[in-house]
C-alpha cells in the first residue's frame, strides 16, 4: 500500500514512518496541512493517516479539501483523547475511521492492515441495482438516475450492505460488525453518522429518505417503485 502519512510531531512521525516501512508500505510524509493537500493530488495513496491538529490548516480542512476534489483514498484520523468531539467530527467531514492518541504502533498498524483489505465483495462485474440506483462494486462507482455520486470508500460499503438485500433490516450492531469486524470501541453512533452522510449524498430534496430507520431495531433501504 502507498501510505501518506500527516503529522507534525517530528518524533511521533520518524517513528511512525518507520513502523509503516517495517510493515512493508510506501510512505509519505507531510508535516502540515496546506503539504498535505499538494502531496495528496500530486500522487496516488490508498491510504493517508491525518492528524487533526496541524499547522496551516487542521485535518478537517485536508480532509474537506481532498474529498472536495473527489479524491478517494482511505483516511484514517488521528484525534486526542481530550477532544471529545474530535471523532464525530472526523466521521462526520469523511473520514473511514479514527485512532485515538496517544495509540500502540502495533494498533496503528492493525487498522491500517484493516482499512487496506481488499473489498472482498469486489469482484469484475459485480453491479448491484436498486430503484434507480446503481452500485458498481468494483469501480466503486454509485449513480443514481444515471448522475454520479462520489462517495467514501466506507459510505460505499455501508450502502453496499442494504444494496446486497433490499428491504430486509439491519441493526446498528450488525453494520458495525460487518463494517468494522467488531473491532473495539465502535458504537452505534459511528454508524448513525454514516447513515446520515449517506443520506445527505443521496437522498432526493424534499423526498422520503433512502435509508428508513426502523425504530428500535436499525435501518433498511427503501426505494420509491
Ligand atoms: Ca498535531
Amino acid at each position: 500500500m502507498d501510505i501518506l502519512l500527516v503529522e507534525d510531531e517530528p518524533q511521533l512521525a520518524a517513528h511512525v514512518v518507520r513502523a509503516i516501512k517495517r510493515a512493508g508500505h510506501g510512505v509519505d510524509h507531510a508535516a502540515d496541512g496546506p503539504s498535505a493537500v499538494e502531496t495528496a493530488m500530486k500522487r496516488h495513496h490508498d491510504l493517508m493517516v491525518l492528524d487533526v491538529n496541524l499547522p496551516g490548516f487542521d485535518g478537517f480542512e485536508v480532509l474537506a479539501r481532498l474529498r472536495a476534489a473527489g479524491l478517494p483514498m482511505r483516511v484514517l484520523m488521528l484525534t486526542a483523547r481530550s477532544e471529545v468531539g474530535d471523532r464525530v467530527a472526523g466521521l462526520k467531514a469523511g473520514a473511514d475511521d479514527y485512532l485515538t492518541k496517544p495509540f500502540a504502533l502495533e494498533e496503528l498498524l492493525a487498522r491500517i492492515e484493516a482499512l487496506g483489505r481488499r473489498n472482498p465483495h469486489a469482484e469484475p462485474g459485480n453491479v448491484l441495482h436498486v430503484g434507480d440506483l446503481c452500485l458498481d462494486i468494483s469501480k466503486r462507482r454509485l449513480t443514481r438516475a444515471g448522475e454520479r455520486i462520489e462517495l467514501s470508500p466506507r459510505e460505499l460499503e455501508v450502502l453496499q450492505i442494504f444494496m446486497q438485500e433490499p428491504g430486509r433490516t439491519f441493526s446498528r450492531d450488525e453494520i458495525c460488525e460487518r463494517i468494522w469486524e467488531r473491532e473495539h470501541e465502535y458504537d452505534t453512533r459511528t454508524v448513525e453518522i454514516f447513515i446520515m452522510r449517506l443520506r445527505k449524498k443521496i437522498d432526493r430534496k424534499g423526498a422520503p429518505s433512502i435509508i428508513t430507520t426502523v425504530r428500535g431495531i436499525g435501518y433498511h433501504l427503501e426505494l420509491p417503485g
